[in-house]
């Protein structure tokens, strides 16, 4: 590891000005990812900003109108066990519940997560399919960008030079909806997953889906949404069959790169597969919250 300089500022805004004030300056969250980049040299800051000691950064909030807040700090284990997130967004508990060993989930952070934005990862996926946004600021104030535009490749983000992740948002599901996520890791439990497909459906009175959403984690560079796959949902009054039929077209619209994990032909196959089961369990979910059973 190469020497630098360390700092703990104890407000956004000196965090901000700092990193703002040297050009190869890093943020420091969980230390996760950040430390085995230091230690491989594949990074070299003149200046690592340890976020720790910023109050606000790692609270969970709820609010009926706007959602689910997840401040930056907030750490995996927290996503898996805080009550506002289990019952509000089970699925994003149900996700993190996944990552890694316990150990890990002790130390990674939600924010770190995304802006280390390795394609493998398993929250960019299931926050994509949510329609969640974060909020990035700096010294010149604050930004809103859905978590779908903020990963724009490997490795790669929105974030500008001196920008700090602050805030993740997860609006609330629409009515009668349901989401779930499934992911395939051949590797063993603790690794990262071979690839993941989060789901949410909505319903009417009747049982028809008025909106679909399909995103597929680690077959690109970054999760996609299914949209063709997505228009083929809505408008259908769903059933196991129907999401079977649906399913199959999922391959037709992936590309993925081979890996040590599998080929791409590989995770075409298992897109369907997990797909499948990702729309099956948003549909009990979406049925459930139809008759009275609270948010899925
Ligand atoms: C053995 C192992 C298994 C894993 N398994 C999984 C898995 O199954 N699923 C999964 O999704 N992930 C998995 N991970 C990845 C892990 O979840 C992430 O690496 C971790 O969440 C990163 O978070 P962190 O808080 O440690 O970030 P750090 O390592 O501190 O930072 C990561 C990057 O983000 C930047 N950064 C951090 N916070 C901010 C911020 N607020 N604003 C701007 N930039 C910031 C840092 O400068 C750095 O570039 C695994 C990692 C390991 C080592």
């Amino acid at each position: 590891m190469r020497p630098f300089d360390y700092a703990e500022p104890t407000t956004l805004a000196e965090a901000c000005a700092l990193l703002a004030a040297r050009e190869a300056a890093r943020p420091l969250a969980g230390g996760v990812a950040l430390i085995l980049l230091l230690r491989q040299r594949l990074l070299a800051p003149g200046l690592v900003v340890n976020l720790k000691h910023i109050p606000g950064l790692a609270e969970v909030v709820w609010d009926d109108r706007r959602g689910l807040q997840l401040g930056a700090l907030v750490r995996h284990r927290t996503v898996e066990l805080d009550p506002l997130v289990r019952a509000h967004c089970p699925v994003l508990a149900e996700m993190a519940r996944h990552i890694g060993s316990v150990q890990m989930r002790h130390r990674g952070t939600l924010g770190g997560n995304l802006c280390h934005a390795d394609p493998a990862q398993d929250p960019p996926t299931v926050l994509t399919a949510l329609d969640a946004t974060v909020t990035l600021v700096d010294a010149q104030g604050e930004r809103t960008l859905p978590v779908a535009e903020f990963v724009v490749g490997y490795y790669e983000t929105a974030l500008r030079p001196g920008e700090l992740l602050r805030a993740v948002h997860v609006p609330p599901l629409p009515p009668r909806a349901g989401a779930a996520y499934a992911r395939w890791s051949p590797r063993g439990a603790t690794d990262m997953p071979l690839l993941g497909v989060a789901a949410v459906l909505a319903l009417d009175r009747d049982g028809v889906c008025t909106d679909a959403r399909l995103a597929v984690g680690n077959c690109a560079e970054r999760p996609l949404r299914l949209t063709a796959v997505e228009t083929a949902l809505r408008g259908e009054r769903l059933d196991a069959a129907r999401l079977e039929r649906i399913s199959a077209l999922i391959p037709d619209h992936l590309d993925p790169p081979s890996d040590i994990r599998g080929s791409g032909e590989y995770r075409r196959r298992m897109a369907r597969v997990f797909g499948a089961r990702a729309l099956h369990a948003a549909l009990l979910r979406a049925r459930a919250a139809a008759n009275g059973a609270g948010t899925s």
